[in-house]
Order: structure tokens, then sequence, then C-alpha cells
């Protein structure tokens, strides 16, 4: 189990589960030559997927293909099932810097055979997360620049304002699936730019606002 404290306070959060949204950037949808999905794809990694900021990657011998993902991270802060969208924020309490790290190969023989992605991105080390700040700490979380650096080369940039659903909508809409409950984590969809990792590479991502998160590969 994994805890997650806000910087500046002493609360600890217990991490529940993580819900994921795909495809919520059309330019990363297009460089992926994916559909514009009219419902939100959302799917889930295991607690155990988390790596803690300055940890290192560990891509599984099943793959040859690692992507990174650059995401907005929100915490949850109460229960809530079926929330309107004009009080989601209220269920917010930080945000973080996270990676949506997928096994790329895997996931297109998982795509193609119709199978669920789990494999492909809820292994160990998959969901690398920075350190969380509270909700108040940030002005608005739908127009925040975000940028990944592999190497110190900038591989993804891109502003949570290009996103095709709001946190609010994201929140609302999660929470018609599963209750979501203090402690779950939310990662909002990547921006275009994604591309392949490999042993040795240093990841540096850093959301407006939020904060830095980096990561090595082993
Ligand atoms: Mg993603």
């Amino acid at each position: 189990m994994h805890n997650i404290k806000l910087k500046g306070s002493d609360k600890a959060y217990i991490v529940g589960k993580i819900v994921c949204l795909g495809r919520n950037y059309l330019e990363h949808i297009r460089e992926l030559n994916n559909e514009v999905p009219d419902q939100p794809v959302i799917f889930c990694k295991p607690g155990s997927s988390i790596l803690k900021n300055h940890g290192q990657v560990v891509i599984p011998a099943y793959s040859n293909d690692c992507h990174h993902e650059l995401e907005l991270a929100v915490l949850i802060g109460k229960n809530g099932k079926h929330i309107p969208e004009t009080e989601a924020m209220s269920y917010v309490c930080g945000y973080g810097v996270a990676l949506d790290l997928t096994l790329r190969d895997v996931q297109a023989r998982q795509k193609e055979k119709g199978l669920p992605w789990e494999i492909a991105k809820g292994f160990d080390t998959s969901c690398p997360l920075s350190d969380f700040v509270p909700a108040a700490q940030v002005g608005n979380p739908d127009n925040l620049e975000i940028c990944l650096k592999v190497n110190g080369v900038i591989r993804q940039q891109g502003n949570s304002n290009m996103m095709m659903r709001s946190v609010a909508q994201i929140i609302s809409e999660i929470s018609t699936f599963f209750t979501l409950e203090e402690g779950d984590i939310i990662l909002t969809g990547t921006p275009s730019g994604v591309g392949p990792i490999q042993s040795g590479d240093i990841l540096d991502g850093e959301i407006e606002q939020v904060g830095s998160l980096r990561v090595s590969v082993a």
C-alpha cells in the first residue's frame, strides 16, 4: 500500500484505485491513429504499479516498446458517487505529476484481440508519481503547461487546456461507473509526443504550479 502526503500537511492518504483516462488530447489520439471516443476511455492501474519520485522504472521482459505518457494526476479527498460536474472540484484535495508508462507493443496486441490493457498499463513501476500539492495551491487545473524531457530533450509539451474533457467532467463521468473514494488517484490523459524509453534514460516531467517528477530507467 502506498501513502500520499500533501506538501505542507501531515495527513496521509492511503492510495486506493488509480483510474486513468485514455484519449483525452486530440493530438495524441491522432498520433496513434485512434478514433475520437464519444464515451470516455477508462482503465485502472493497480496500486502496486506506483513508483515514487526519483525511483527506477523496470521495463518487463515481455515488452520491447515502453512509452512515456506524462499526465496531470488528481488526488480525491472524499467519497462520492454520481458526482455532478458543478460539485466535482470540491472532491479534489491535491494534484501531482504522473507517468502512465505503457507497453505499446503489448497494448497493440491486446487491442487487436479485443482484450484488456492491464498487462500493458499496470506492470510494477508503470505509475511514477511526484509529490502532491494541495488543490488550493493550483489556480486552474484546466490550464497548466505540461512538459516531459527525456535526457534533457523535450518530448512532450502541451497544456491541460487541450484536454477534451475537463477535470470536473472527468470526475463526474468516472463517478457514474465507480464510487470515488478518499485516496483514489485519477490520471487525466496525455498530450501528444509519446515515444519509447530505454535503459539508462532519465525522465523529467513538469507541470506548472504542480511540481516535477524525475525517474530513471533501469
Ligand atoms: Mg495515458
